[in-house]
């Protein structure tokens, strides 16, 4: 097994470091983790900064040139991702957009949806969250309720989301509605593209463990969308939201920002705390090559299959260690928040040991994700 990068590669490696290096603005730098996606104001500066990953060709390079990506590798994407880490750079801020619902318009979508959506979502003209879960369904998903129901040309929906990451500040939402109650749970869900702008959608800021509202709970009352507004076909939603579920998944980029912190804390020679990093370490590599095990399946033309639940479970643990470490190693400077000429790093510390503890739910919970190793993966039996 071979886990050098080609020449090529590594070639593009060199430019995107070079990039990052002459482009990142020091407002973002060392944002890599703990950018905010409450605070209207630095969500316009990680807006600008898509847009100028955007118009360098850095956004949706995977996708197809036809879509506006320039059909780059997986392994590009890698590389980009991990100089992204390298440099410090804040997440793309449409990533829901981006890894979710363009995939899902590629394939599901009509030419004029993907003409009218595509290009803003890679620009950030245009934002969009996810209007998934509710407040009875969550891991059961296919529980949803939200009701829509034809019109005159339109869907009248009618009920509420809850937890939807940024939809104070998005454009657009993707929504799963029932339009057919009769049916069973699987088969009468539609999938929606609906205008946040929309007359008779309220959205409250529901406020997290970190002291900012970057979710949300989101009423629809008589909201009228557009019938072409309909991705996929009419009650066949849910195989179109198994398509965005299947690219929900999260990136590990910060654990070069700890190594570093345990030299600037002068605690490299303390031999408990080389321990935990090096754990921490390992955990990373095992990510990493796990990873490229799911990569190449993908290069020989496999699909992502339940096994990719080993790294979520995985990196989710990770994650709070990470937070946990990080913690340690401050000492209780770590619990300064953002605004304190004491706090390290502008506070991203105690914002991140907060934020860590919603790895294991978002994204399908620990719990489930051992139900689906246990069951698809282990083939155990279900009771
Ligand atoms: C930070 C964050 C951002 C999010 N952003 C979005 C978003 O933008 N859009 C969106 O739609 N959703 C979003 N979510 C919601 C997320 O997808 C759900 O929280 C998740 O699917 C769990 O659902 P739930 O919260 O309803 O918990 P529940 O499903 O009610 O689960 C509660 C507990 O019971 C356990 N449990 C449930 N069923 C089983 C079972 N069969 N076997 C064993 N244990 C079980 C779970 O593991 C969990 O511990 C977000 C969540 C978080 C934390």
């Amino acid at each position: 097994m071979n886990f050098d990068f080609s020449e090529k590669e590594e070639a593009f490696r060199k430019d995107v470091r070079h990039w990052l290096e002459t482009h990142l603005p020091d407002d973002l730098r060392g944002r890599s983790f703990a950018a905010s996606r409450a605070d209207r104001d630095e969500v316009r500066r990680l807006r600008a900064w898509q847009k100028t990953m955007s118009e360098a060709g850095y956004v949706g390079m995977d996708w197809p040139r036809e879509f506006g990506g320039r059909g780059a590798s997986i392994v590009e994407m890698v590389i980009l991702y991990q100089e992204m880490a390298r440099a410090e750079s804040p997440q793309f801020v449409n990533r829901g957009g981006i890894s979710m619902l363009g995939p899902t318009l590629m394939k599901h979508g009509t030419p004029a949806q993907q003409a009218r959506f595509l290009p803003k979502i890679l620009t950030a003209e245009e934002l969009w969250c996810q209007g998934f879960s509710e407040p009875g369904a969550g891991s059961d998903l296919a529980n949803l309720q939200t009701r829509a129901v034809r019109d005159d040309g339109h869907f009248v929906v009618n009920g509420q989301k809850v937890w939807t990451s940024m939809a104070h500040v998005a454009d657009w939402c993707f929504l799963l509605v029932r339009t057919s109650p009769e049916a069973p749970k699987h088969k009468g869900i539609s999938f929606l593209l609906v205008d946040m702008s929309t007359p008779g959608i309220t959205v409250r800021p529901l406020r997290q463990i970190t002291g900012e509202a970057e979710f949300n709970e989101v009423f629809f009352d008589a909201v009228r969308v557009p019938a072409d507004n309909l991705v996929g076909r009419l009650n066949e939603g849910w195989s179109v939201a198994i398509t965005t579920l299947a690219y929900e998944r999260d990136l590990l980029t910060f654990i070069r920002h700890i190594s570093r912190l345990v030299q600037r804390q002068k605690k490299s020679v303390d031999p408990i705390v080389r321990q935990k990093v090096a754990r921490l370490w390992i955990g990373e590599q095992a990510l990493a090559l796990n990873g490229y095990r799911s990569l190449t399946n993908i290069l020989r033309g496999g699909a992502p299959g339940p096994e990719g639940s080993t790294s979520k479970l995985f990196w989710s643990q990770v994650d709070g260690d990470l937070a946990q470490v990080a913690t340690e190693v401050i000492g209780p400077y770590s619990q300064v928040t953002h605004g304190s000429p004491w706090a390290p790093d502008e506070g991203q510390w105690e914002f991140y040991e907060l934020l860590a503890r919603a790895s294991g739910i978002r994204a399908g919970t620990s719990e489930i994700l051992r139900n689906i190793l246990a069951e698809r993966v282990l083939g155990l039996p279900k009771d």
